[in-house]
């Protein structure tokens, strides 16, 4: 169970892939990677090891923004169709997500009920109730809050919204995950280990604080949505 994700101006599936292998030693049961350009969304996924998602990546698709994962299942089996990423009906979103949302079932009920689901995953909620929300609020930014603010357990989660290849969503509960700062470039990940081999720069994130990552700047908000200000730390090489 892990996250990485990238915001730049290099190549990402070998960022994400090189990322998602770092953190290989937590375990894990399957594995995928979503990458976004001008063409849209590329989601690779499979049930297994980072090397078979190697395999699955296509080697064409180039882009400079990206979201990855490591499963450990909590909410339906292992397999494909449960891995990660997670996207809404509409492919518009896309997730990552580390951590088991514990009142999934009640959102369900309460503002998902003409949605068809794909996966057994308490994640898929998650993606599927930003879109409602954001068909309601037209505004990814304040979905995504209100989002999380429904939400009751604990997540990490990387989203990428593919009208927008500026910004990557992130937001953080009772899971760890910390932003990496490069120079033209950002990301995102549940342990240093994932990100090292492009920054040692690193913020700490607080339980319900909501990110904000682009190319060029990363704003971190708090549960009221107000501008939190944080400095980086230097992380050790062999930390
Ligand atoms: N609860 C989610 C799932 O079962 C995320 C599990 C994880 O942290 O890897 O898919």
């Amino acid at each position: 169970c892990g996250i990485v994700g990238y915001i730049g101006q290099k190549d990402t599936k070998e960022i994400l892939l090189n990322g998602l292998e770092k953190l290989e030693y937590r375990g894990y049961d399957s594995a995928g990677i979503a990458t976004l350009n001008k063409d849209g969304v590329n989601v690779s996924k499979v049930k297994g090891r980072i090397a078979a998602l190697r395999e699955a990546v296509n080697e064409n698709v180039h882009a400079t923004m990206g979201i990855g994962h490591t499963r450990w299942a909590t909410h339906g089996a292992p397999s494909r169709e449960n891995a990660h990423p997670h996207q809404s009906t509409t492919e518009r979103f896309t997730i990552v997500h580390n951590g088991v949302i514990e009142n999934y079932m009640d959102v369900r009920d309460q503002y998902l009920a003409d949605v068809e689901l794909q996966s057994e995953t308490d994640t898929e909620i998650i993606v599927q109730l930003i879109e409602v929300l954001n068909n309601d609020l037209n505004d990814v930014a304040a979905a995504f809050r209100k989002a999380v603010e429904l939400l009751t357990g604990s997540y990490a989660i990387a989203l990428m919204d593919s009208e927008d290849s500026e910004t990557i969503y992130v937001a953080k509960n009772k899971s760890p995950l910390l932003v990496g700062l490069g120079d033209g470039f950002n990301v995102v990940a549940s342990d240093s280990m994932a990100a090292l081999h492009v920054t040692d720069q690193f913020l700490e994130l607080m339980d319900k604080e909501t990110v904000i990552l682009r190319r060029n700047g990363v704003e971190i908000l708090d549960p009221n949505g107000e501008k939190v200000s944080r400095e980086p730390f230097t992380a050790e090489i062999d930390a």
